[in-house]
This record gives C-alpha cells, structure tokens and sequence, in this order.
C-alpha cells in the first residue's frame, strides 16, 4: 500500500523517452509515453516497422520492464503534450495497459497519427485508438473509485499543454513535464496560476518537475519576445536577401504563425516544406489552431515538395519557405537542399534563419556542424538562434514550487546534471535529499516516506 513512484524513461538523459508511472495502493497511473529524439534518428524510417525490443535495446524507447508486474493494474495514461519524447512510443508500448488514454485534443490527434503510421503492431494500435479520450483544459475525470485526474491548462512551445494532476487519497500528484510561465501566447493556453495556487493549499503530496533548463538563472522569455526577434530579422533578411528559408520545430504551431505572419505582411508567399511540418500542421490547421495567410501552401511528399521547391526557385523573392531539419536531421528539407538533392539551389543570395535552438545532444550537435559547414561553403547567410526556449527556467521553478508547496519533489525529464540542478534549487526551497527530494535514474523505484 503507499504511493510509489517508477522513473520509467527520462530520468538520466535530456530530451527522451518520458515516462513516469505511480502506483497508488493497488493502482498504476501512467503519465507520458516519449521516444528519444536521437536514438530514433536511427531508426527514422523504420520506426513503424521496428519491434518494442529492438527499440527498447538502442534505448529508442522507455524500457517498462519495471511494470510488468503492474500492468493489469494500470487504469489510466495522462498525455501531457504532443512532443514526441513525450508521446512518441505510445504505438509501442501503451497496448501492453488495457486502459484509457486522455490528453486535449492537439495531443490526442497527433497520437492517432501515429497509431495509424504504425505497422508492426497495426492492430495492438487499433486497440489503443479505441481508448483515446480527448479532454478539455481544467476537465476532472474520475478514473477508478478512489483516483481523479485533472488537466490543468500550461503554457510551453506546443499547443494543448496541460499539467496533469492525479488526485489521490494522500494528496494531489502533479507531474510538470514540460512548462514555462508565459502569458503572451497567442495559441497556447495560459497557464492558469490560481488553480496551481489552489492545488498547494489544498495539499500537493508529489510534484514531479522537467529539469531541462532549470541550472538556468532566469526567467524563460515569453514567446513574444521571440516574435519580436521573427519579425525583426525577417525585416532585415527581406531587405538583404533574395530568398528566404526560416527552419523552426514542426509542432511549434505558435512560431510558424508568427513567422508566417510576418511573411504575409512582407508580401511574400509562404510554403511549408516537409513531412512533420504537414503532419503537424494539419492537425492544426483542422483544429483551427493555426491560420496560414491566403495563398500558403503546405507540402509534405517527396513529390510536392520537389515541385514546390523548384516553383520557389524560380522566382525566390517572391516566397518565404518554412521548412524541417533545423538540427541538420539526415533527410530532413533543409539538409536536402544543403546537400543539392532538391531544385532549390542555395547561393550567397540566400538567407537561412534557424528559428531555434540546438538540442543538446552529441548527434544533433554534429549534424547540425555538418549542416552549417555546408550552408557557409555555399556563402549562405545564417541567421542563428532566433529562438526563445519552451522550457522553465530556474525562476519560473521556483514559481512553481512555491506555488504548490509540495511535501515531495521527484524530478524527471534531465541528464543527472540537470537533475542534480533540480536538486540545488529545492534544497535552497528547504528540501532535502533523500529526506523529501529524491534523485533517481531509469529503471528505479522510489516508495514515498509517508
Ligand atoms: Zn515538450
């Protein structure tokens, strides 16, 4: 009996494979169910083909061997938000949990996406569709007798974040992967502060927080800063430069309206060029999420997005291209047209604006050499980290914390760096390791002092 938590994925390495599970007495709730960004690059094309093990043994995915035992236990998954290392091993993994699965309706459709790309386990995924159950920002669902999960509404770099909350008979189990505080967004929610202020007198037990960016002493800018800087360089590179090519992530629906926008009023046609920016996009657009000017093209096949490119070619100051591989991913658009595989010849006419950062992993960080070592051969001109990041800061945590006032800290979503940064700023809150704050890695268990 008690409350134990099992750091599934995530606990040990940035940017992947997220996955959190609390039992409470005889139930399991499960919060997230992410790939890892990197790993998967190996496997990009034969994602839907892979088997779970062979994911799981190049750590693509979270290893749950740690919840075999649990499984027939399991009576609801929380999705957060619709970031892959959050949802992205869902196909993979969530039919083994016969239960159902909520999350806001961004997430969940982008979930189905992929149960439908998926091809090893078609028909496990079926299943899971079945379960999907798309919630509304501050909805209460009663999952079993004695457990409720709330979904309170965040801000952070997608649409529909939520911070789930399971309500418990011990306390409230708030799992904070991934937010920062930003009133100025335009599409995503606003983080709804009196609630979180409610939960912590009402009596938080567990607060399980991302530690991404946490060692950073500020408070994150708001995504409006990061319009400002859209606008900003896009003026300038509309001046200088012939064509315009702006890279930015695919399921940052927010950034790509905004440098969209700023297009439109620069008199130049906008074209999203790649797969996961039609994925993405779409599903927003269906939503009503996001609006693309008039005449805005989205091309997502090898195909279209050759002949749109060479379109674009042709007449390169008349169009604005949005388009993937802003990490210099093999196969991706922009690394395509680096290496001349696509009608898009880039000269040192052209301007690239990287609309955002480097996830800082070995793999990313050479390609992305590779990518900009070929772009300054060409006398491309960059425009680098036009960028605000999605991420809590060390002041927006410590927001947080106060907020809640939690008697527990598990934190989750780093490398144990970032963990251990997690650890410094609690301890300057009055927490104590091993005593209320508990530091752990893949794979381990930690049954609350309670
Ligand atoms: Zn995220």
């Amino acid at each position: 009996m008690g409350v134990e938590v099992f750091a599934v994925g995530g606990y040990g390495e940035a940017g992947g494979r997220n996955m959190t599970a609390v039992r409470v007495d005889d139930e399991l709730v499960i919060f997230d169910c992410g790939m890892s960004l990197d790993k998967s690059l190996v496997f990009r094309k034969d994602f839907p083909k892979a088997s779970t093990r062979e994911l799981r043994d190049v750590k693509a995915i979270p290893d749950d061997t740690i919840l075999r035992r649990y499984r027939s236990k399991a009576v609801a998954v929380a999705l957060s938000h619709a970031h892959l290392d959050h949802i992205g091993a869902v196909p993979k993994l969530l039919f083994r949990y016969r239960c159902p699965v909520f999350g806001t309706r961004f997430t969940i459709e982008l979930v189905k996406r992929d149960l439908e790309n998926e091809e090893r386990y078609a028909e496990e995924a079926e299943e899971v569709r079945m379960n999907l159950y798309a919630v509304e920002p501050g909805d209460e669902v009663q999952i079993s007798r004695r457990l409720r999960l709330e979904f309170v509404p965040i801000s952070h770099s997608i649409p529909g974040s939520v911070l789930p909350v399971l309500h418990t008979p011990y306390g409230a189990i708030v799992y904070a992967c991934d937010f920062k505080f930003d009133d100025r967004q335009m599409i995503g929610y606003q983080p709804d502060y009196k609630r979180l202020k409610q939960l912590g007198k009402e009596g938080v037990l567990l607060l399980i927080p991302e530690s991404l960016r946490v060692a950073e002493e500020i408070k994150t800018p708001s995504e409006s800063v990061a319009r400002e800087m859209v606008s900003d360089v896009l003026r300038f590179a509309d001046e200088e430069t012939e064509g315009i090519i702006v890279t930015t992530f695919s399921s940052h629906i927010e950034r790509i309206q905004a440098i969209a926008d700023t297009a439109d009023r620069l008199g130049r046609r906008v074209v999203l060029a790649g797969r996961s920016l039609g994925k993405y996009g779409r599903v927003a657009e269906e939503l009503g999420l996001l609006n693309l000017p008039a005449g805005a093209r989205i091309y997502d096949k090898p195909d279209t997005i050759r002949r749109g490119l060479e379109r674009a070619c042709e007449e390169k100051e008349e169009y604005l291209l949005i388009v993937t591989g802003h990490q210099g991913e093999p196969g991706a658009v922009l690394t395509r047209m680096a290496d001349d595989e696509l009608p898009y010849r880039l000269t040192e006419q052209d301007g690239v604006i990287f609309s955002s950062s480097v996830i800082p992993s070995p793999i990313n960080r050479s390609n992305r050499y590779k990518l900009e070592t070929k772009l300054r051969l060409k006398g491309v001109k960059m425009f680098k980290d036009v960028h605000v990041s999605g991420h809590a800061g060390r002041e927006d945590h410590r927001l947080l914390l106060r907020m809640l006032q939690p008697e527990f800290i598990v934190p989750a979503h780093g490398d144990p760096d970032m963990l251990a940064a997690y650890a410094e700023l609690a301890t300057q809150e009055g927490y104590e390791i091993n005593t209320d704050l508990f530091l752990t890695l893949d794979g381990t268990r930690i049954e609350l002092p309670i």
